[in-house]
């Protein structure tokens, strides 16, 4: 497999970053970075990076080795990484996953290597652009406890929620990552001033967190007075694109906003629910699109407009869903996308 007709050249100078994850061939993030790395005329490229769970540690001193700039990381390892690096941004500590490294080589080879968390400030950003200000206080449910969700919640008490529910099928799951955020106000304090990049106070004062169980009667309860339901399961997602968090017994409220972080369907059958019921509906490839073009702006050594870039990205993702037929149908089983 050579590389596109539109792939510039590699020469001498070319610098690299890419994904690390198993699996990645259906990754959006190599051709979205391709689009937006050609369009600033950079001589970089951004390459898929498949790398069994057996071998992240050789793979991360191997990149680092090979003089990569970074690299974006994936299911499974954002959390296996952490312990691989020299700083972890307090952000990435707290939700306990890094899905973006920087590496800076020094000129006597030796590389320091930070791991951040843009899926944070990605699903905020997403958020904010599709109409919810999180800043304005109320409650939001947050179903699923995965490392996805952990990003959300983290994110959403930052922003400024006052209350959040975190609804699992597996509910000491949940409970650990309402633990977990809560030990994590904590080290967020004790974190070095240069990687801070969250008012502890914020933090400290709105953590009210609590968990529950995903079944019906809980999601009627909880959903009655809050302004915002997010999925953070892989419910809806391909190869199960019928599928939906919400039961269809269930009337749902129609002052929700519904985020759905799965974007492969983009229209998920949670979405259309929302939509049916009067609810606003936001999909969740915004935010693959805004954590990539903040990863970007944190490996660029040039300014990174994140606007223009996760518009961008955002119009790539489509165009990739769409035109080079990526949707769920057309991969083989198992595959998926990121
Ligand atoms: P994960 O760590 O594997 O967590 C999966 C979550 O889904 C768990 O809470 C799991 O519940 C729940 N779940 C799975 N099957 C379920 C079912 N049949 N019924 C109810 N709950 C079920 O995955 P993740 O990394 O957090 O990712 C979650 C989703 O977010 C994925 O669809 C991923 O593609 C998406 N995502 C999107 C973006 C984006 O940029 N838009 C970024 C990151 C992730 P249990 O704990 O009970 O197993």
């Amino acid at each position: 497999m050579g590389t596109t007709p539109q792939s510039p050249e590699v020469d001498g100078q070319t610098r690299l970053v890419g994904v690390i994850g198993w699996p990645v061939a259906h990754s959006l993030s190599p051709v979205m970075h391709n689009a937006a790395l050609r369009r600033m005329g950079l001589n970089w490229q951004y390459v898929p990076l498949p790398v069994h769970p057996c071998c992240i540690g050789d793979a991360i001193h191997g990149a680092a080795a090979l003089g990569f700039r970074g690299v974006n990381v994936t299911v499974p390892h954002k959390q296996a990484v952490m312990a691989l690096m020299d700083r972890v941004a307090p952000e990435a500590a707290a939700v306990g996953a890094v899905n973006t490294v920087v590496m800076t080589h020094d000129a006597g080879g030796d590389v320091t290597m930070e791991g951040y968390n843009t899926d944070i400030a990605g699903f905020l950003g997403s958020l904010r652009a599709g109409g919810f200000e999180p800043a304005a206080g109320g409650k939001g449910v947050v179903i699923g406890a995965g490392g996805a969700a952990r990003a959300v919640v983290y994110g959403l008490l930052k922003a400024g929620m006052e209350e959040i529910v975190v609804l699992n099928r597996t509910v000491s799951r949940a409970q650990a990552l309402v633990a977990d955020l809560q030990r994590a106000s904590a080290s967020v304090r004790r974190s070095p001033a240069r990687l801070v990049v969250v008012h502890p106070s914020r933090v400290r004062r709105t953590l009210q967190v609590r968990a529950g169980p995903l079944t019906p009667d809980e999601l009627r309860v909880e959903t009655r007075g809050a302004a915002l339901l997010v999925n953070a399961t892989t419910v809806g997602m391909w190869p199960n694109g019928d599928g939906s968090v919400w039961p269809d017994e269930l009337p749902m409220p129609v002052h929700l906003t519904v985020y759905d972080l799965v974007y492969n369907p983009l229209e998920t059958r949670l979405l259309c629910q929302a939509r049916e019921s009067g609810s606003r509906a936001v999909d969740g490839l915004g935010m693959l699109a805004r954590q990539g073009a903040l990863a970007l702006a944190l490996w660029l050594d040039t300014p990174v407009d994140v606007e223009a870039t996760t518009a961008e990205m955002r119009r790539v993702c489509l165009a990739a869903l769409e035109l080079r037929r990526l949707p769920p149908r057309q991969l083989p089983a198992g595959e998926m996308v990121e």
